[in-house]
């Protein structure tokens, strides 16, 4: 009879003062009326049965102004369940800063950020927490098949995941959104990282912790539509790309090096031509050809430094990630 009392040490000890263990989810909304009581419904489904094993859900909506019924929905919803808290926040502030809002207002022992369209399925919610009491800090979700994905939406993706983890120095897990389980240890952690600017996958992997993997399958979107165009998925990459990595900007030396050797040589080679051979009129094209590709990498660069300076002025103005207008439901 030894072995399932082993079984139970290895467990994730429950608190000593008979407190149950807390699991928050934390759901960013931006105008998603219907969307809510499905979630909901979904999500309660899959996460009752484990109240039995000492694990009490809570809900943590985060309502990154939305213009929409969406906070009445939510407000409607939190009067009938008690687990269910709603944080208000002032204006739209983006998934990235509703997140972190809702990450510092949990109190919970771990917290899985999930998106209410229901692209991340609830049903896996169990997996994650019993990885997490197994031991691990983190249980990251892993898309298995991206084919409710567009072409364009799939291959951009991945060409930003190969990009990115080739010039940056914390690798970011291909297929791998912000759905996730972390613990109480990793929320501090994230809190203690004074970034405005906030890529919440690169900040995930940047904290680093004992990390297990789960696989799912991601489903289309049940109700309403994607808020995230492809200019604004677009800037998301490049806030990637800049927030964890600075080498488009060294990579300038490189480049300019050898351009300024290539130029050199090709001097050299000028200067002996004429004088053996004498003076040589032509030469317009490849003249006109090497100063528009100058001008080229030159704006270039400078349009790369302009980057980065964009983010350290938005960083050294130290605003706030989001202001909460109002806070409903908890203590
Ligand atoms: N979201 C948000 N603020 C925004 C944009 C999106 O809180 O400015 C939320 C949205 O309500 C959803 C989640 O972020 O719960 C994921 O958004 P979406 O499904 O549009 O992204 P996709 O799945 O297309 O990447
Ligand atoms: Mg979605």
């Amino acid at each position: 009879m030894n072995a399932p009392f082993l079984h139970v040490e290895q467990l994730r000890p429950l608190p000593l003062d008979g407190r149950i263990l807390t699991v928050a989810l934390i759901v960013p909304v931006h105008n998603e009326k219907d969307a809510i009581e499905p979630f909901l419904q979904t999500v309660r489904a899959c996460v009752d049965s484990l109240a039995s094993n000492g694990v009490a859900f809570e809900f943590v909506f985060v309502n990154d102004g939305s213009q929409d019924a969406t906070l009445a929905h939510l407000l409607d919803a939190a009067q009938k369940d008690m687990r269910i808290r709603v944080i208000d926040l002032s204006r739209n502030f983006g998934k990235e800063a509703a997140l972190t809002a809702g990450l510092d207002a949990c109190d919970a022992d771990a917290a899985i950020p999930i998106d209410v369209d229901l692209q991340d399925p609830p049903a896996i919610i169990p997996q994650l927490v019993e990885k997490w009491r197994e031991g691990y800090e983190v249980v990251v979700a892993r898309r298995v098949d991206r084919s409710s994905d567009s072409f364009l939406k799939y291959s951009s993706a991945s060409l930003f995941y190969r990009i990115h983890n080739w010039i940056a120095q914390q690798k970011i897990p291909q297929d791998v959104g912000d759905f996730r389980l972390i613990d109480r240890q990793v929320i501090e952690a994230l809190k203690t990282l004074p970034e405005r600017r906030r890529f919440m996958k690169g900040l995930f992997a940047w904290v680093g912790f004992r990390t297990a993997t789960v696989d799912y399958v991601r489903k289309p979107r049940t109700t309403g539509s994607t808020k995230f165009s492809g200019w604004k998925l677009w800037n998301f990459a490049l806030e990637g790309i800049t927030s964890f990595s600075t080498a488009p900007l060294e990579i300038w030396t490189y480049i300019g090096a050898m351009i300024s050797i290539f130029s050199f040589l090709y001097g050299l080679l000028i200067v002996a031509k004429t004088l053996f051979f004498g003076i040589d009129v032509p030469g317009y094209a490849s003249l006109l050809v090497s100063i528009l590709f100058l001008g080229g990498i030159q704006l270039l660069g400078i349009g790369i430094l302009g980057q980065y300076l964009g983010r350290v002025y938005v960083e050294i103005k130290q605003r706030p990630n989001y202001i909460v207008r109002r806070t409903f439901g908890g203590e």
